[in-house]
């Protein structure tokens, strides 16, 4: 390039790219990570990725299959035979397993005890924990579960614990079951969440604790949008931190 040539004076263009965030967001049952986690990927325009529904998804075809929910090795086996795809249309977390969609099926009474059963063994688990991180390795994703930030993502830029105070997470579970028209009392609903929490966290491998770098998020008292102001908060200041790094 010659002086005088008029580009040999343009300013480079600096191109700055936003750093793609995964956010990883664990809790107990009945947190609102859900909603939650869906409004914070709505707000940044990421990818939300629900992992229950996968282990949901597993559960209810171990059920169909007959396969035993207390022999790792066939739940493993048959884990890794199926192709699994997930994604969020029309406002609907959907999963596919061999080209069959799933999605309504699995909130299902039979489906719902099931999973806690099948979600204990590791086989099962290591399947979908591969499955998961492929899904979040472009980043730009919002992923909850209860293993995210220790097992799927430990390596995440923004972890959050959502955790309530568990008679108030009975509150809004109840509420939302009377809201289908589904008979059960709170006292049953609190039982159940009891339960499901014990399963939670007397799992070996996968189970649910607060890493100590994870952001606790106790919604208790608290609105949606509160948590979810808190959570994007978190978001601009790990992208403020990365810029300028
Ligand atoms: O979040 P959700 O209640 O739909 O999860 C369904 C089941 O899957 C729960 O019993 C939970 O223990 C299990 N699960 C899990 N690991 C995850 C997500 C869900 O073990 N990452």
């Amino acid at each position: 390039m010659r002086e005088g040539d008029r580009s040999f004076f343009k300013e480079p263009i600096i191109v700055m790219r936003e750093r793609r965030l995964r956010v990883a967001i664990d809790g107990p049952a009945g947190a609102g990570k859900s909603s939650v986690a869906r409004a914070v990927a709505r707000k940044l325009g990421y990818t939300y990725l629900d992992t229950g529904a996968m282990y949901r998804a597993v559960a209810l075809i171990a059920v169909q299959r007959g396969i035993p929910l207390d022999d790792p090795a066939a739940l493993g086996e048959m884990a890794r035979s199926l192709h699994i795809t997930a994604c969020e249309e029309d406002g609907v977390f959907r999963v596919w397993v061999d080209g069959v969609e799933l999605t309504h099926r699995l909130r299902d009474p039979g489906t719902d005890k099931a999973v806690k059963f099948l979600a204990m063994h590791r086989p099962v688990r290591e399947v979908l924990v591969e499955i998961q991180r492929s899904l979040a390795r472009e980043g730009s994703v919002v992923m909850e579960g209860r293993d995210i930030t220790s097992v799927v993502l430990p390596d995440a830029e923004v972890k959050v614990f959502l955790t309530a105070d568990v008679r108030e997470r009975a509150r809004r579970r109840w509420q939302e079951l009377q809201l289908k028209g589904v008979k059960i009392s709170w006292e049953e609903v609190l039982e159940e969440l009891i339960q499901r929490d014990r399963k939670d966290l007397e799992r070996d491998w996968g189970k649910l604790v607060r890493v100590p770098d994870a952001v606790l998020v106790d919604t208790t008292g608290k609105t949606q949008d509160e948590a979810v102001a808190e959570i994007l908060r978190l978001c601009e200041e790990k992208k403020i931190a990365l810029r300028s790094h």
